[in-house]
């Protein structure tokens, strides 16, 4: 079996990450979207790890082939557990490129049998990321078309806005 481990922060899940997603399970038997939890991380996310894990599982409901799991530590040893051959990363813009490629190199000296495959999203979602949204949400600008439903009253609720 053919599986892919997807790793983000994934707060929120956008409609960029869904996206990436829908491509790789016409490529992969499995996908398994790795939520990181908080203390793996340096970055303080908005929603708790609970949170980010059931609106990523609603986001992912209706796409085949895909589980959705929190992981913390090295993310190689997490895709090791799950027996995935492939670390799958998006790329937007060429400002993504930097870490990114840091990062696949440093997987790769850790766990040379493990590849890492970046895809690049349809281009509505070339410019589109968890932290713009969550920015926009915090000022009451409209994420309709970045968000899903889940999220958008989800963010509503962190910052107490209504949802038209
Ligand atoms: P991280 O904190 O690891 O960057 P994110 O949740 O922000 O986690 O993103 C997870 C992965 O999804 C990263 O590879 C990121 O580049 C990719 N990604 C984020 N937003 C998009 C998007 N709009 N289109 C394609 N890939 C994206």
């Amino acid at each position: 079996m053919r599986r892919a481990v997807y790793p983000g922060t994934f707060d929120p899940i956008t409609k960029g990450h869904i996206d990436l997603v829908e491509r790789a399970v016409h490529i992969f038997d499995q996908v398994v979207v790795a939520v990181v939890s908080a203390d793996n991380s340096n970055k303080k996310p908005l929603f708790t790890i609970e949170e980010r894990l059931s609106l990523a599982k609603l986001a992912l409901e209706n796409v085949e082939g895909v589980e959705v799991q929190p992981f913390e530590g090295l993310l190689i040893d997490f895709a090791r557990s799950v027996e995935a051959s492939v670390i799958l990363r998006g790329l937007r813009a060429v400002s993504d490129f930097e870490y990114e490629f840091q990062l696949a190199g440093m997987n790769r000296h850790l766990a040379p049998e493990i590849e890492t495959l970046f895809l690049t999203p349809a281009e509505q979602y070339g410019y589109l990321s968890s932290s713009l949204v969550r920015e926009i949400a915090s000022l009451g600008g409209d994420v309709d078309s970045f968000v899903d439903k889940n999220v958008q009253l989800a963010l509503a609720d962190k910052f107490q806005r209504g949802v038209q």
